[in-house]
Order: C-alpha cells, then sequence, then structure tokens
C-alpha cells in the first residue's frame, strides 16, 4: 500500500501511449522527407534495417550520446550522408532536416484510452511530472496540460535508472523523496531507478508480463487502476 503520496511523475513511452508505432510513424515521414531533399542514389537503400546498423555502430562508438536518441539519430544521418560521399556541412544539415521531421511526427501519440482521463483526474489532487529516456515531449502534446514540468534525458548526462532525473522531479516538487509516486513500465528504467531514488514506485504491467526480480509497491494493469490507489 501507499501513503502520504503528495506528488507523482510519470514515464511516458508505453506508459501514457503505445510508442513502436509512433516511432515507426516518425521514420516513415522522416525517409520520406529526406528522399525529397537528398540525391537519390544517395537515398536508395535506405531502409530501417540499414539506419539501424549504422544506429548500432553510433551507439557502440559513442558511448557519451548513447543515452540520448536524439543525439544518437542525428549523428547516424549525418554518417549515413558522409558515407555516400556528402560533405561534412551537407552532411550535418541532411541530417537536422530529418532529425526535425522525425522529432515532429514524434510528438503526435496515440494515448492510451484512459490516459486522459485518469490523467484529469490526478492532476486536481497532485501536481505532476515526467520523466522519459525517450524524446517524447508531453508539453508539446494537449496532455501536456495536466504537467507541471517534463524531463527528458538528452538534457541530463544520465538517463533512468540512474537517479538524477529523478531527483531533479523532487527538487522541482520540494518533496521528501518518499512522497512521491514514480509510474512507469520498465521495471529496470521505473522501479528500480525510483526506488534507488527513494521514491515509490508503482508498476504499470500492460503486457501482462511477469517481475521476477523487481518489487513495485503497487502492480497495476491499466492507468485507471491508479485511482484506486490516489
Ligand atoms: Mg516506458
Amino acid at each position: 500500500m501507499i501513503r502520504d503520496i503528495r506528488a507523482l511523475t510519470f514515464d511516458l513511452d508505453n506508459t501514457l501511449w503505445e510508442t513502436d508505432i509512433s516511432i515507426l510513424n516518425a521514420e516513415a515521414v522522416m525517409a520520406s522527407h529526406l528522399r525529397n531533399l537528398a540525391p537519390e542514389a544517395w537515398m536508395a537503400d535506405f531502409t530501417l534495417e540499414n539506419f539501424r546498423k549504422i544506429r548500432a555502430l553510433v551507439e557502440t562508438n559513442h558511448s557519451e550520446i548513447s543515452h540520448n536518441f536524439s543525439a544518437v539519430r542525428r549523428k547516424t544521418l549525418a554518417l549515413w550522408f558522409q558515407s555516400k560521399g556528402a560533405k561534412v556541412s551537407q552532411s550535418e544539415d541532411l541530417a537536422d532536416e530529418g532529425f526535425r521531421a522525425f522529432y515532429r511526427e514524434r510528438q503526435n501519440v496515440t494515448p492510451y484510452a484512459d490516459a486522459e482521463s485518469t490523467l484529469e483526474a490526478l492532476a486536481r489532487k497532485y501536481p505532476i511530472g515526467a520523466i522519459t529516456n525517450g524524446n517524447a515531449d508531453v508539453m508539446e502534446m494537449s496532455l501536456g496540460r495536466f504537467f507541471q514540468f517534463s524531463l527528458q534525458a538528452q538534457e541530463f548526462p544520465k538517463a533512468k535508472p540512474h537517479p538524477m532525473m529523478f531527483k531533479e522531479a523532487l527538487t522541482r516538487f520540494a518533496i521528501e523523496p518518499h512522497h512521491c509516486l514514480h509510474i512507469g513500465d520498465n521495471l529496470e528504467h521505473d522501479i528500480v531507478g525510483a526506488q534507488a531514488a527513494g521514491m515509490k514506485a508503482a508498476w504499470i504491467n500492460t503486457r501482462q508480463h511477469s517481475a521476477a526480480h523487481v518489487i513495485a509497491d503497487i502492480t497495476i494493469e491499466s492507468l485507471r487502476d491508479l485511482l484506486k490507489y490516489l
């Protein structure tokens, strides 16, 4: 059971919406935008599979940015165009263009059916923040009206489960860790991370997984279930 909760933080991806579909859409928009801008030969074999091969290299060779999905995507695109013979400045420009198209579409998500009504009910009682490792920006969405702030890992040196972002949220709320409940779908990032920062953690198990080694303070199967506890 959870008591004395005074503020909430939410993970975003796969907690408030299904993420894979929004990323696939954003990648398709990015690719078609780049096809309009770059010489045909440079885009001839631009498939998701080939993009991901270069992305994996970037993640391995540039571990300093591997938690920053935006930087990784930009770098991957720049390397793609350089490998096709583009000059550095040209490859950077195309990477920026591609990333911008991706990022815009990335904010076009379909929240779970109970997300809006649940957040609306909770926002009447608690201040709410977002903590995400991805590059969705809830403040750009209509759901943003329920949030006081949104923390993205790309603005921090470390992503979840590192306590850094959780601590930043606690500072912004000006509360003790045990008065804050974090809600998320990822056992390692959200539950282990929040608890390591001293917070309470609610695991939203939308995919009917079993929790082998991690004990959340509460486990719910839909966002709506939160209202039974809060
Ligand atoms: Mg998530």
